[in-house]
């Protein structure tokens, strides 16, 4: 991993939007950086906002545009752009999610460098770690050339942030992007459970359950649990899209996964085998799922959870 000028890497940590306090996923990016070295960070949000929450020890310095930059604008490649000059960046890091993977790729085009997206690890040394040929083996990556550019998966690390002296507040002059403009945001309906990626513990219900989520919307509310589904769920309708886990849906990595009914097919499997614990529950003891499960509970998915 190349040094700045003090000998010490220089690790900027985008952090594309502030809602409030600092997300899961966020904070534990921050505890990644302060290993690697040096932390700056750079966001869309405004100096108010990101100034509030980026009040953290280790937190050297933090990059704003003029206003706040809702991306995916791209005067938020820009801004990354500069700041990476400014900080004299070696290592530049973001969530991985769509927006911060869509601005860190862009700007890996502008530098001419590479990009491992979905890692689980980086060490000191540079090198990054990553679940690869659906999260059967870990691929071991480093940057070829320009600095290194990677994307984290959330619940990698353990997030440790203690709160520290405000950070000093470089704002940048940003210019509208000219390849397109933004019209409208308008946030997603939410459910009060916590996002499927960043979510500690997921429970994933299959075609098993017949269209009825009621018991599992139960226990999902007592865990503070995100709901996922395999595909045969999305497509039957009974719940969005964006919850499908897998091959073709999102990869979940979180400390407890309760697969309800879940065959376990091998596409299901690549979107959740590195969680911590599996527990499923099916009524087929041959499922292919209780290959991969920690704890296996043979029977209804029903009988399981009625009290
Ligand atoms: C290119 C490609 C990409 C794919 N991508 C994905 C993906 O991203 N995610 C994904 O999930 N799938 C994906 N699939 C589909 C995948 O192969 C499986 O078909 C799918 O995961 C099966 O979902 P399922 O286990 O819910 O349903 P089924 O295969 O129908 O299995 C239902 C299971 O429920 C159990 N069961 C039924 N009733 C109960 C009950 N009352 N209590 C307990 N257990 C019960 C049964 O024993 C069975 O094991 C993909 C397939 C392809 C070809």
């Amino acid at each position: 991993m190349s040094r700045g000028t003090s000998g010490i890497s220089q690790v900027l940590v985008l952090l594309e939007r502030i809602e409030g306090t600092l997300s899961g996923a966020q904070a534990e990016l921050l505890t990644l950086a302060e290993r690697l070295g040096d932390v700056s960070v750079v966001t869309g949000a405004s100096g108010e906002a990101a100034g509030d929450a980026l009040s953290i020890r280790g937190v050297r310095e933090v990059y704003v545009g003029d206003g706040e930059i809702t991306p995916p604008d791209g005067a938020l490649v820009d801004l990354l752009e500069t700041a990476v000059k400014e900080s004299e960046a070696s290592v530049v890091l973001g969530v991985d999610v769509p927006d911060a993977v869509d601005a860190l790729a862009r700007l890996s085009v502008r530098l001419d460098a590479g990009i491992i997206t979905s890692a689980t690890g980086i060490d000191v040394d540079g090198t990054v770690s990553k679940p690869v040929l659906v999260s059967e083996h870990t691929c071991v990556a480093r940057a070829g050339q320009g600095p290194l550019i990677a994307t984290v998966k959330p619940n990698s690390v353990e997030a440790i942030t203690e709160k520290g002296a405000r950070p000093e507040l470089t704002s940048l002059p940003v210019k509208p992007s000219p390849a397109f403009e933004v019209l409208e945001t308008a946030p997603l309906p939410t459910s009060g459970r916590p996002p499927l990626t960043e979510a500690r513990v997921v429970i994933a219900v299959s075609r098993g359950v017949d269209g009825d989520l009621s018991l599992v919307e139960q226990l999902a509310d007592e865990l503070g649990a995100a709901i996922g589904a395999s595909r045969a769920v999305t497509d039957a309708g009974w719940i969005d899209h964006s919850a499908q886990i897998g091959q073709t849906g999102v990869t979940v990595s979180p400390q407890l996964y309760i697969s309800v009914g879940i065959s376990g097919a091998i596409q299901q499997k690549s979107g959740m085998q590195t969680s911590d614990v599996i527990v499923a529950i099916n009524k087929d003891e041959d499922a292919p799922v209780f290959e991969i499960a920690d704890y296996g509970v043979v029977g209804t998915s029903t009988r399981c959870f009625r009290r």
